[in-house]
């Protein structure tokens, strides 16, 4: 048994160049996940349970590219990757390729708790779902009208647009310390705009979109799936912390090997077993909230 923590609870909307006229929505965003998992926390609940409200919360929010407001692929349909762990057991369940799918991140709760597996994909996760009472959603329920209009111009071939139009990283994640000492991750995306149907990111990738162990830490990340996963960057940070890095030091670290072995951009969040937590990026922004002690909720677009 661990002697009881001060809880901790750090949620991600993204990093990017995210336009300062959607500051207020991904802030806004970020205050109702880190609420919403918050309430668990306070209440002596399980990190696992926390970071899942945080990210429904946010799969809820068409501002993030996650659940509703996800992005469309090359085909117009909107394809969706999540995984949540649980330090205390390293279990863990992730989806991939889901389509019509309200709340990816329980479904691989799910999965985790409900199956002899750990990642299920594509029509096989969708009848998994089916075969547990998981409403399928209509098209309409994920696609809003900014990302239809994005998988437009995209379709129509660039045209004059601000910079990060076509490269936005809206994917959201929560990482999570309880009383009871037991650590937590979850991710969730609709992935890259404009992507190949059947690709598949860092996201839903063990070690990569996320990864949880009560004797290190819990991260999440976001940024280029491709660039990500190449450096296992969840796990890796994970590592440094228990070879003895602060959460910071650990997050500093991964995001610089990010970009030295990768050339790539993203951004990670990372909570450990005292109750520290680090927060890095290399992209101009990253959108996050922190709840700590008391329920006092630190939440902003961090800049480089
Ligand atoms: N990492 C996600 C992916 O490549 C995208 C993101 O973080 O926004 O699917």
């Amino acid at each position: 048994m661990n002697a009881p923590s001060s809880p901790l609870l750090v949620v991600h909307g993204g990093a990017w160049e995210i336009p300062p006229q959607d500051h207020p929505a991904h802030i806004a965003g970020c205050r109702q996940a880190a609420e919403a998992g918050w309430a668990i926390l306070a209440r002596g609940g399980p990190a696992l349970e926390a970071v899942e409200a945080a990210v429904r919360q946010m799969e809820d929010d068409p501002t993030f590219d996650a659940g509703r407001g996800s992005f469309l692929n090359t085909a117009g349909e909107v394809e969706l990757d999540a995984i949540i762990m649980d330090g205390s057991t390293l279990n863990l369940g992730a989806v991939a390729a889901v389509q019509h799918i309200q709340h990816p991140v329980s479904l691989a709760r799910l999965v985790m708790t409900e199956s002899a597996h750990a990642f299920l994909a594509g029509r096989g996760a969708e009848a998994f779902a089916r075969a547990h009472g998981v409403p399928e959603c209509p098209p309409d329920a994920l696609l809003v009208g900014r990302e239809l209009k994005r998988w437009h111009d995209l379709q129509a071939g660039a045209g004059p647009q601000p910079a990060d139009y076509f490269h936005p990283a809206d994917t959201v994640g929560a990482v999570a310390l309880d009383r009871a000492g037991n650590l937590a991750a979850a991710t969730s995306t609709g992935g890259t705009p404009n992507k190949l149907p059947g690709r598949v990111g860092d996201s839903p990738l063990v070690g990569s979109g996320a990864y949880a162990d009560n004797r290190s830490a819990a991260v999440s990340a976001t940024g280029v799936g491709e660039a990500l996963m190449k450096v296992v960057i969840s796990k890796t940070a994970c590592d440094l912390v228990e070879r003895g890095a602060t959460p910071q030091e650990a997050a500093d670290a991964v995001i610089a090997t990010l970009a030295e072995r990768t050339g790539g951009y993203g951004g990670v969040i990372v909570v450990d077993p005292l109750g520290r937590y680090g927060i890095a990026h290399n992209t101009s922004y990253i959108a996050h909230a922190v709840v700590s002690a008391g329920g006092h909720v630190e939440v902003g677009i961090r800049r480089r």
